[in-house]
């Protein structure tokens, strides 16, 4: 015998769960029954593509026991099965990167921890929701050894040497007092048909049937009634992806939703696919409600599982869809596809390329439908899901449309969200582009110097202010044949500047002062230069044509890029604003030197960037307040 002890993160998980109002304690059930589904999948698959199993007995096949007397609910699976290092390594640990970070940052707010955690499954170990001791008997495929792990939670479990005959895992739940229910035949029942009526294997029980008492003609009992047991099978097991849309009902497709992705809330909407052309295959996804844990980490479980002919192969290709709908969750089925397929086959097969290809189309075609359907709804699906979609739009270039449609963006000029479709039917006729601001707050953007003429023209400008939007946006040059243009961009159009003739007089009437400030910020600016998009501020920064802006530096270097040159920008300075008028009047070259060294300071600040050197800010500040007073 040996005792082991939980994973830190597991005892907090198990604590929770036992601890807590858990409202929704039947889950349990379905998580149990998809953990021995995948084992059956598992072992299916290697019966198909590996010698050393080819010689043994695959009969799939789920049973559930219930025992009044013991109170004891156990479910057994001729799955996989594992041995002991597996039992430890599984039954443990939690090896899913997004649940543990999530019991990582758990709140202790009670309340609020168990509510996220109905947002999504915790797996087998939801199981002591309902019991205070558990034993798992396993049995690997193809090995001799058998091994009981057995707990009552706390922190810690044991594992012995068990007999065994046949492969696969049984659970033997000891339930609690106050959780009796789940010993009644219908209770269990309703729950495989609610949630598990779909998974690709059947599920089996003892039924006590009451036979009716035979009578003869007169009416005289021959044969008392009595009571039989029969083994059923109690769900469907028919792979709902593979059936006709017609047969399925909503609720069937929902709660399949939910057998296989562990998530307790429904989905925002669902697309099934039967295509029959040149390429055969079954393909269901599903758009999740909420957001899974580990959506933006680099080991993010993906969501689509590929199936051939039936066959469960994978559930851990990320290649199946492109990265930016990670979020999507569902089914691949293909027809015609060897079963076994390398991971290398997969990520170059045509066949598999081709169902991916159109399965994105499918995808954001649904999206798009919703998004003119149901606006509040596809909101809420853009505020979960937005920030990733839109990673889409940096190398998906086929559907880049597509994804531009999609995406929804803050207006200088309107509440809420808007399309490029909303923003280009506000246009004025003689606007010529789509304009936008990047940067890290909304408040700044809003106010910032850079859209101060685009507001007195009545311009509308998009407030772009997600971190990704940096190194996307240069990505986007188009819409819809109309140009996408940063106003922080040196070339930016005729239309916004005023007159040439007026900037032209500026700058000969500035040529000494534009001279000299030049030579001041030598290090800090590429260029000085009269500006004609300011209305209020004294002066602002922008950036070359082709140099990276602020954000677009910043993003760089959080990427890891550290040794990239510096990008000088160039500041901008209004000609109407008094502190030039006035300055034309002075020949103060140490007022000049305060002077240029404040403006640069101020186009910094506004631009969300910091000052670096505060000290000789604060400094020149209160030499020039001073002489005002
Ligand atoms: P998840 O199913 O999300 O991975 P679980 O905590 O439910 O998380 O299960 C952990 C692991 O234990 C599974 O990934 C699987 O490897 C193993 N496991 C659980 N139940 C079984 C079973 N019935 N047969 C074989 N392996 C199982």
């Amino acid at each position: 015998m040996s005792k082991h002890q939980f994973q830190t993160e597991v005892t907090q998980l198990l604590d929770l769960m036992i601890h807590s109002l858990y409202s929704n304690k039947e889950i349990f059930l379905r998580e149990l029954i998809s953990n021995s589904s995948d084992a059956l999948d598992k072992l299916n698959y290697l019966t198909l593509t590996d010698d050393n199993y080819k010689n043994l007995e695959y009969k799939p096949k789920i049973d559930i026991a219930i025992d009044k007397g013991a109170k004891t609910l156990t479910l057994s699976d001729s799955g996989i099965g594992m041995n002991e290092e597996d039992l430890v390594e599984n039954l443990g640990t939690i090896a899913r990167s997004g649940t543990k970070s999530f019991v990582q940052n758990l709140s202790g707010d009670e309340k609020k921890d168990s509510s996220l955690i109905g947002q999504f499954g915790v797996g087998f170990y939801s199981a002591f929701m309902v019991a205070n001791k558990i034993e798992v008997t396993s049995k690997k495929a193809g090995e001799d050894k058998a091994y009981t792990w057995s707990s009552e939670a706390g922190g810690d479990y044991e594992i012995v040497e068990a007999t065994k005959d046949t492969h696969g895992t049984s659970i033997k739940l000891f339930l609690k007092d106050e959780e009796v229910e789940f010993l009644e035949y219908y209770r269990i029942e309703s729950i495989i048909k609610k949630y598990s009526n779909h998974i690709p294997f059947g599920i089996w029980m003892d039924k006590e049937e009451t036979i009716p008492a035979v009578t003869d003609d007169d009416g005289k009992e021959t044969e008392p009634s009595k009571t039989e047991i029969k083994n059923i099978q109690v769900n469907k097991a028919s792979a709902l992806w593979r059936m006709n849309k017609s047969e399925i009902k909503k609720d069937e497709y929902k709660d399949f939703y939910k057998q296989i992705s562990h998530d307790s809330t429904d989905p925002i909407l669902w697309t099934h696919t039967k295509a029959e052309g040149t390429i055969e295959y079954n393909t269901l996804f599903y758009i999740p409600t909420t957001a899974p844990m580990d959506l933006f980490r680099m080991d993010y479980q993906p969501g689509v599982k590929l199936y051939v002919k039936r066959v469960f192969i994978t559930d851990d290709e990320k290649e199946l869809l492109p990265v930016y709908l990670r979020f999507v969750k569902g089914i691949i089925d293909a027809e015609d596809l060897p079963l076994n397929v390398s991971r290398e086959i997969l990520q170059q097969n045509i066949v598999l390329e081709t169902i991916k290809k159109a399965s994105v189309k499918k995808i954001l075609s649904e999206l798009k439908k919703l998004q003119t359907k149901d606006k509040e709804k596809y909101l809420e699906f853009y505020k979960t899901f937005g920030r990733v979609l839109k990673e889409g739009l940096y190398g998906d270039f086929e559907n880049k449309e597509a994804l531009l449609d999609l995406a929804m963006f803050k207006s200088s000029k309107r509440e809420g969200l808007i399309t490029l479709k909303e923003y280009k039917e506000a246009m004025k006729d003689e606007q010529k582009s789509i304009y936008y601001i990047t940067g890290e707050e909304e408040a700044i953007l809003r106010h910032s110097p850079l859209i101060e003429q685009f507001k007195a023209k009545d311009i509308e400008v998009l407030l772009l202010d997600e971190d990704v939007d940096s190194i996307i946006m240069p990505m986007v040059t188009e819409y819809d044949k109309t140009p996408i243009k940063p106003v922080n961009n040196s070339d930016i159009d005729e239309e916004i500047k005023e007159d040439k003739e007026e900037v032209k007089e500026n700058e000969d009437k500035y040529q000494a002062i534009l001279v000299k400030m030049k030579e001041i910020l030598k290090d800090d600016a590429k260029d000085v230069k009269i500006s004609s998009r300011l209305s209020d501020s004294p002066s602002v920064l922008i950036y070359d044509k082709n140099d990276p802006d602020f954000q677009m530096q910043q993003m760089l270097k959080q990427m890891g890029q550290d040794n990239l040159p510096t990008v000088k920008p160039i500041l901008e300075i209004n000609p109407k604003h008094e502190i030039f008028e006035k300055l034309l009047n002075k020949s103060d070259d140490l007022l000049l030197n305060d002077v240029s060294y404040l403006l640069m300071d101020q186009a910094r600040l506004s631009e969300g960037m910091k000052i670096e050197d505060i000290t000789g800010f604060a400094k020149r500040l209160n030499k020039i307040i001073a002489k005002a007073l």
